[in-house]
């Protein structure tokens, strides 16, 4: 500034904000035909968080998990488990977790005497999931566990009756009943804005590399793309009606002499039929370009979701009759990070001592669904389910905004 030119004039109000019920507010600045920036974050203190040990270090913790607490409010990592001493230690370094917190699968129990650690998160192959949230339970943990939740109902079972009977919370980590455009879908058709959901078809396929990884192994994954994959489109499924189905079919396709699939299935064709009416087809495949896209058919109107299943690229369509006009309009919401948007959610229910929105039961209820399509691919037939009145009977309250 000039020597003896005008002093620049202070901030004003719109300009500075101010700071209400400990949160920091700025007036809306934009002019009433454009959305209002979203409020700014307002993160707990670390030392207020809850207080996550991971358990695996593999893919999906190093690529999604870890790097999203970054974006986490509620939630911090504060313990490492693992079968390599060298991973962990650079790990624990990356995200500033202390030597001492880093454990081995065998001295794993030790972590009961961690006060830091409140929430076991089991990120490891399906078939070592029960072996942890048991292990975790008995620790006096609250468990996060990694979807599909085990290898079949019974190991299920047995998870959800460890962590009553140790009275902590398990919630299983569908990140997509967290995902906002999954949301936006479940609560636009629950509305009846749009008439009744005729058709849901979803899709979940990506194509496998190499044999000799464990989702191969029937001992380690349970099954093959309906457990992994395929089970996005069971879930989402049932989740946007709130209804359980009440009678499934399945076709499984494998294809000859490809020894990846001597255990576990390529790929599955099933059908889901609701109390409502609403019929639900469904395809995974291992074997078939990356595509993870949903539709709703409704009486009034449809929604697609491209990329429904997929970590990012949501994209929303909606087609309704506008006079004369098809309009087909394009919704787009705010971009939030899913899996910081779960892990806040659990760290939430720890907090406020709430059940999570996909507790234990959620999980059970899905290896019930997947063995009843196994059962209808082996006998070529339909499989007739007990009618479950009432909606949303094995999931927990909504997840709120998680501010
Ligand atoms: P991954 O193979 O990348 O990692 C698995 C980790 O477990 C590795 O660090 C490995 O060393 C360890 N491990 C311990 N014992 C093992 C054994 N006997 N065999 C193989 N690995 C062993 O797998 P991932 O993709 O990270 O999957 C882990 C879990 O997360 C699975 O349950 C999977 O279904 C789930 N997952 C969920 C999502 C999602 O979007 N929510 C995405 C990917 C994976």
């Amino acid at each position: 500034m000039a020597a003896g030119g005008p002093a620049a004039p202070g901030p004003t109000p719109l300009d500075r904000g101010k700071v209400e019920g400990g949160k920091v507010t700025f007036p809306n600045w934009r002019g009433e035909a454009d959305r209002p920036s979203p409020p700014p974050p307002a993160p707990l203190p670390p030392d207020q968080r809850v207080g996550f040990a991971i358990v695996g270090l593999g893919r999906l913790s190093l690529e999604q998990l870890l790097p999203a607490f970054a974006e986490c409010k509620r939630a911090r990592p504060v313990a490492l488990v693992s079968g390599s001493p060298e991973k962990a230690r650079l790990v624990a370094a990356q995200y500033g977790i202390p030597d001492q917190a880093v454990y081995d699968y065998a001295g794993f129990d030790r972590i009961a005497e961690d006060p830091r650690v409140q929430v076991v998160y089991v990120v490891l192959p399906n078939g070592l999931h029960r072996e942890f949230v048991m292990r975790a339970a008995k620790a006096g943990k609250h468990v996060m566990c990694e979807k599909p939740m085990a290898n079949n109902s019974a190991e299920a079972r047995d998870m959800v009756a460890a962590c009553d009977q140790a009275g902590v919370k398990l919630m299983v980590a569908y990140r997509c009943q967290y995902e906002p455009y999954n949301r936006e879908t479940i609560q636009r058709v629950r509305s009846g804005d749009m008439g009744a959901a005729r058709f849901i078809e979803a899709t979940n396929t990506q194509v496998m590399g190499p044999g000799d990884q464990w989702r191969f192994s029937k001992a380690l994954a349970g099954g093959g793309a309906l457990p992994d994959i395929g089970l996005y489109c069971l879930n989402t499924a049932r989740a946007i009606t709130g209804e359980e189905p009440i009678e499934v079919f399945a076709r499984i396709f494998n294809p000859e002499g490809d020894p990846r699939y001597r255990e576990v299935e390529e790929s599955v064709s099933f059908m889901l039929r609701f109390p409502s009416g609403t019929i639900a087809n469904c395809t995974t495949s291992y074997g078939a370009h990356e595509s993870k896209d949903l539709r709703v058919r409704l009486e009034k109107g449809w929604i697609d979701l491209e990329n429904a299943f997929a970590y990012e690229g949501q994209q929303m369509q909606v087609a309704h009759r506008g006079g004369k006009a098809e309009i087909v309009e394009r919704v787009r919401l705010p971009q939030q990070n899913q899996f910081a948007l779960e892990i806040d959610h659990m760290a939430s229910c720890v907090k406020e001592n709430r059940m999570p929105r996909t507790p234990g039961q959620e999980g059970v209820q899905d290896h019930v669904l997947m063995e009843a399509l196994y059962e209808s691919a082996r006998t070529m037939a339909p499989v007739s389910l007990k009618a479950v009145s009432g909606r949303d009977t094995t999931r927990g309250p909504e997840p709120q905004q998680e501010g």
